[in-house]
């Protein structure tokens, strides 16, 4: 069974290509039928943040991207939280010592910065560990005695040089790379007690039984390592498969789209709003900027990867069964803030109008406004072509529900003529008289009299839309006046010739 997992570390907000790449894990298990894992990789003390992991769990709950297993859901494979797992870890550590395939390390901070500048390009490695202080260079007895003293260590993984290793990568097919160029990664602090990132990555994987590993393309340089410790362990037989997908791109395709870009882009890089619980700075979130998931999920889905069709509008079960690696690219993907906005844009204009509705009912309460669900679903109907956002309805429609205050300057100038109130009082009158108020019957009703009265339809109007809009905007007129109904038409055209 296909199990994949997104392992967050949960050192701030998570960024939109985060979002990505579980977004890619889903999309792929789902098609195998597969498990989708969340993993917290809280092993880094230091950099830990609080409230980093309640944020995760509420973007994928507004994402609707449900995990099978995680740290709040709980699963077979539990603990999900890395620091839970601490005494697990130890026994793989002790087992990589005893066949003498890691040592311990003394070397303090102090030590391996004056090495740092004896040594140009100094690295802890198969060529220097000799000059350093570690258990392969001081006695067994030494060793222990130090240890016994209290002294603080390292775990280091003893990498062989000269081996070529191979990483097998759904996107980037065979990638070799010769251990000589690796180091020797510490793989457990004694002062914590905790693997490093590299340990319990490779442990929790194994025990977690997950077979492919899909992760950002800034873990590809630890991919050696990672095979490196899965043969050490002796789990090649069941080391998972890797996909490093490509990195998201600054709009401008300089540099990769980072965490400190933060609002300075002029968009959000992340998918909710972050406070800093330190400094108390807002940054701003896809979802408070009113941002639809179905729209993110479909923006991300493109960001690396493409179907081969023209079809853009992707639901995210059809995602599920188009996706393929295949079809992943290998060079970063640029940001482009404008397709996310078009892809809203999409997604608002496709909505069932009872549905984008209700979105649109806290604005309008907000604005002192009450109206039945059936009037703001016509509304809805006939602005939503307009929008971007949810929030654009209301200046697409607001007059609507309220009768306009002012009326544009320009297109008073250049559109209410000696004559026109006049003609807006025939209006009315004929209003008066219609029965039925339907839109195509005003049409039918209102274009007979401008042509038995040979006046200009032009002029009519739009000095019509001036009274009841107030400016040149909004969609067919005689929809406009059906929906708020004739005792309204007739008492904005009244107030507009007074
Ligand atoms: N904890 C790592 C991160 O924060 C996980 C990398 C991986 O998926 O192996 O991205």
């Amino acid at each position: 069974k296909v199990r994949v997992r997104f392992a967050p570390s949960p050192t701030g907000p998570l960024h939109i290509g985060g979002v990505r790449t579980a977004l890619y894990n889903y999309l792929y298990t789902k098609q195998k039928g597969g498990d989708f894992i969340l993993r917290i990789e809280d092993t880094d003390s230091a950099r830990f943040v609080p409230g980093a992991e309640e944020y995760i769990q509420e973007t994928f709950d507004w994402l609707g991207l449900t995990f099978d297993e995680s740290p709040s859901k709980g699963g077979e494979y539990g603990p999900y939280r890395q620091s839970e797992r601490k005494e697990i870890y130890k026994k793989y550590v002790n087992q990589l010592l005893d066949k003498g395939a890691a040592y311990i390390a003394f070397d303090t901070p102090e030590e391996l910065d004056s090495k740092r500048s004896e040594i140009s390009n100094f690295q802890y490695d198969a060529s220097t560990r000799n000059l350093m202080r570690n258990s392969l260079t001081l006695s067994e007895e030494e060793t222990d005695a130090l240890i016994s003293a209290g002294t603080q260590y390292v775990v280091r993984i003893k990498i062989e040089p000269g081996i070529d290793i191979t990483v097998n990568d759904m996107i980037r097919g065979k990638v070799v790379i010769n251990s000589s160029v690796l180091d020797d990664k510490v793989i457990y602090k004694s002062a914590d007690e905790l693997p490093t990132y590299h340990l319990a990555n490779v442990v929790d994987d194994h025990l977690m039984k997950i077979t492919h590993v899909i992760r950002g393309e800034e873990w590809l340089p630890s991919a050696p390592l990672h095979v490196w410790l899965y043969q050490s362990l002796e789990w090649e037989d069941t080391m998972p498969s890797f996909a490093h997908l490509p990195l998201l791109l600054k709009p401008d395709g300089k540099g990769k789209l980072s965490k400190r870009d933060g609002d300075r882009l002029g968009f959000p890089v992340f998918p909710l709003e972050w406070k800093d619980p330190q400094t108390s700075e807002i940054s701003s979130g896809y979802r408070e900027k009113g941002y639809l998931h179905e729209a993110i999920i479909n923006f991300l889905a493109f960001l690396g990867w493409n179907p081969g069709t023209e079809q853009e509008i992707f639901s995210l079960e059809e995602l599920v069964e188009a996706f393929s690696f295949e079809r992943c690219s290998k060079s970063g993907a640029k940001f482009d803030i404008e397709k996310a906005k078009w892809y809203n844009h999409q997604y608002i204009a496709r909505m069932p109008d009872e549905e984008l509705a209700k979105l649109f009912v806290p604005l309008l309460t907000e604005k002192g406004i009450s109206s039945t669900t059936e009037k703001i679903s016509k509304v809805v109907s006939l602005v939503k072509d307009r929008a971007t956002f949810v929030s654009d309805l209301w200046e697409q429609s607001s007059f609507f529900f309220l009768a306009p205050e002012t009326y544009d300057e320009k297109t008073v100038r250049k559109r209410w003529k000696k004559e026109t109130p006049e003609h807006m009082q025939q209006l009315i009158d004929l209003n008066m008289q219609m029965v039925d108020f339907s839109a195509h019957n005003q049409e039918k009703v209102v274009m007979e009299w401008i042509k038995t009265n040979e006046l200009h339809t032009g002029n009519i109007m739009n000095a019509y839309r001036l009274a009841i809009v107030g400016e040149g905007k909004g969609p067919h007129m005689f929809d406009i006046t059906e929906l708020i109904g004739k005792e309204e038409t007739n008492k904005r055209l009244l107030t507009a010739i007074k």
